[in-house]
């Protein structure tokens, strides 16, 4: 018997209460019951995404949710911007080319962020552009992008509305959907949300709205209008994901009880600061420059002079530490620590000190005890900060 750390960026660890309430007896989505619960959870999850727009709850992965946004919003032939500096960003890009959209790709190197200027550079000779696309939380690279400056960039230099793939940021990375200006804001549960995959969350501006109505969406499972009729009446068009909701709602529970999601926010800054100290004091270098860190994940590069497969299966198979390889080129070359959803301090700590283990076995030379320290470091830190500890 063993527990296995994950420490993946989705699906994440479920915590127990959530697990617990997702165990209770079914009940019918056309019943007074569900009404309540859809109700009262998708007002309470707003904060989440900082926004007073309904929040629609789709049946399904991310990338529906991704699809959604892009077959509602707009149509075959149109112009689009997708702002890309990785694999989901590539992601976004694929969804509206297979669409039929005329695609204009903002490209940066993975690793980078794109900043605003970039984004207005890149928007100033476009005319035409019925959307701009941007992932806030570049999975593959930990990188964040700052969607604030973009949707300003997007406002100033366009007529578009700004789409933003919210999907490993969201519940981890602070949102201020109606303050940003960002249009249709989109996420999936089974990452910072806490909660096993199969759910996916979809805010829409008004202006996005407009947008919709005008393109009159043909979609239908996907159609995002018939959700918003529907949402009136506290239901969703289809058979929605019951138990999911259910854990969604033990999922504000948490969040509130941590003291909001400025709080929840706030330790996800601090485990991106353990993580990031700790590979510094053990001269292992990161894939990003501190200024976009994630703080929902971290993209570390291979310690010098390991073969990074054989550590990763190592820290799996002797300490059931279970790490996320890096993908497209950067397979081999990089691994990423989720520290997102249910995940604390000590987490980090326990996976910083079992990586330090595996670095030993693989006669890495370091201080033993650095890593481990710079974490703890940073942690005392922040709980003197805060007046816990003199
Ligand atoms: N967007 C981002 C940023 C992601 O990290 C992922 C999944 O890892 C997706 C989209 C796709 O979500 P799903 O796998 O739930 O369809």
């Amino acid at each position: 018997m063993y527990k296995n750390i994950l420490r993946h960026p989705g699906p994440t660890p479920i915590p127990k209460k959530v697990e617990l309430a997702m165990g209770q007896d079914m009940f019918s989505h056309r019943s007074e019951e569900f009404v309540k619960l859809y109700r009262e959870t998708t007002e309470r999850v707003k904060p989440v995404f900082g926004t007073k727009q309904e929040i629609l709850l789709l049946p399904s992965g991310g990338t529906a949710a991704l699809e959604a946004a892009v077959v509602n919003a707009v149509s075959p032939g149109e112009e689009v911007v997708v702002v890309t500096v990785g694999a989901f960003g590539d992601y976004f890009v694929s969804i509206c080319e297979k669409y039929g959209l005329k695609v204009h790709k903002l490209e940066k190197n993975w690793g980078e962020a794109c900043t605003k200027e970039e984004l207005a550079d890149f928007l100033k000779p476009l005319s035409n552009i019925k959307a701009v696309f941007a992932t806030y939380n570049e999975t593959s690279t930990g990188i964040l992008n700052p969607v604030d400056q973009l949707a300003e960039a997007v406002r100033e230099h366009s007529e578009a509305i700004f789409i933003v793939d919210g999907v490993s940021a969201l519940g981890g990375a602070p949102a201020e959907m109606d303050e940003w200006g960002i249009d249709i804001l989109v996420t999936g549960s089974q990452k910072a949300m806490m909660l096993p995959p199969g759910l996916s969350f979809v805010a829409v501006s008004d202006k996005a709205w407009k947008q919709i109505e005008e393109n009159a969406p043909t979609a239908y499972y996907l159609n995002l209008l018939s959700y918003r009729d529907w949402a009136e009446k506290g239901m969703t068009p289809n058979t929605p994901a019951v138990s999911l909701i259910v854990g969604l709602s033990a999922v504000c529970d948490l969040i509130e009880e941590e003291g909001g999601i400025a709080k929840t926010v706030e330790r996800h800054e601090l485990m991106k600061n353990m993580v990031r100290a700790s590979m510094k004091a053990l001269s292992i270098d990161l894939l990003t420059n501190d200024e976009f860190a994630s703080p929902t994940i971290t993209a570390i590069r291979t310690p010098k002079g390991l073969n990074l497969a054989d550590y990763l299966g190592h820290l799996k198979k002797e300490y059931h530490l279970d790490f996320a390889g890096g993908l497209g080129h950067l397979q081999g070359e990089i691994f990423r620590f989720g520290h997102m959803g249910y995940c604390f301090p000590s987490d980090v700590l326990e996976a910083v000190s079992l990586m330090e283990a595996g670095l030993q076995d693989f006669s890495y030379s370091f201080e033993s005890g650095a890593g481990v320290k710079a974490a703890q470091d940073v942690y005392l830190a922040s709980l003197k900060k805060k007046s816990v500890v003199s």
